[in-house]
């Protein structure tokens, strides 16, 4: 908690100025509400989600008869908890034999999460096999490459400009021979390129399907938090093109509107498994709704 609590320390900052001034307020009034709403837009909660919150905030605040605008701190926390209601998360790659594909654009952290995500498994005793899918950059299979290393687990990787496919088929055999927990792909995002992006993706799903169609796949969306409102339009047109089964949100540590993370799941309605608090390997944390809330409006 302390680890996210202070991850989140600009976030924080900027919620509870928000907050103080609404709380401040001498009664629960239009004014009140008013402030309460832009400092929740502020912080990239998002328009359509902040003003789901406040209609079931009144609502709320209307059944308890409160009059004191201090006292609407817990329904608050409430009714934030309550708009990332999207059922239990699972982790089956932590248990199950699996193959993760981490998807998402250039910048947004994906190399370093794909590097954090192995130590994390590794350290949990899994058996963690990395491949190098993101053949177009020459630079991102070295990047990976450090980060594997510093992980201690192992990485396929292909020539630059190989068929990404071809590097996740050879992936896949030597899973297999090395009786691999965790195959990770670290994928192309060339979102800018959407037809081939996906054309791409799709031969890598008929791989898997065929060559290792026992193990359990995963598809984590990578967000860049810092990216507000523009992260939430990306995972749209990655939805359009790749069944995502989880959302990694970075970079929480180095915005103030960490009350993205809200907006993402409760607007996708999809869950949030990790967020990046930092730049370090250690550095990224499993999501948890209500912990997550907590800590922003502490
Ligand atoms: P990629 O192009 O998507 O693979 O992005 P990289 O993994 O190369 O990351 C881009 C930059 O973001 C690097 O400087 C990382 O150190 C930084 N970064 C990634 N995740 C986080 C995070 O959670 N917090 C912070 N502060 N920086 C991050």
């Amino acid at each position: 908690f302390s680890r996210l609590f202070h991850g989140l320390t600009k976030s924080r900052k900027q919620m509870s100025e928000g907050l103080d001034e609404a709380f401040g307020c001498s009664e629960i009034n239009d004014e009140f509400y008013d402030n309460l709403e832009e400092t929740l837009v502020m912080s990239d909660i998002g328009i359509e989600t902040t003003e789901t919150v406040i209609e079931n905030l009144k609502i709320l605040v209307d059944d308890y008869g409160i009059t004191k605008p201090s006292e609407c701190r817990k329904l608050l926390a409430d009714c934030l908890k309550n708009q990332m209601k999207v059922g239990t998360t699972d982790y089956a790659f932590e248990r199950e034999k699996s193959v993760v594909l981490v998807i998402g654009v250039n910048g947004v952290g994906k190399t370093t999460t794909v590097g954090k995500l192995a130590a994390k498994l590794k350290k949990q005793k899994r058996r963690v096999l990395v491949a190098a899918a993101d053949t177009f950059r020459a630079a991102a299979t070295e990047q990976l490459q450090t980060w594997t290393n510093r992980a201690g687990v192992e990485i396929v990787t292909g020539q630059e400009g190989s068929d990404p496919a071809a590097v996740v088929y050879d992936a896949v055999a030597a899973a297999k021979a090395r009786k691999t927990d965790v195959l990770l792909v670290d994928t192309a995002g060339r979102l800018h390129n959407k037809k081939n992006l996906m054309q791409e993706l799709q031969k890598i799903y008929r791989i898997l399907d065929k060559e290792y169609a026992e193990a359990h796949l995963e598809t984590l969306l990578v967000l860049d938090g810092t990216t507000g409102q523009n992260a939430i339009s990306q995972a749209k047109s990655f939805q359009e093109i790749a069944d995502i089964t989880g959302i990694i949100l970075t970079k929480l540590d180095g915005t103030a509107k960490g009350g993205i993370a809200i907006a993402v799941q409760s607007e996708l309605e999809i869950p949030v498994k990790y967020i990046g608090v930092g730049e370090q390997i250690d550095d990224l944390q499993k999501f948890d709704p209500d912990v997550f809330v907590d800590a922003l409006l502490d």
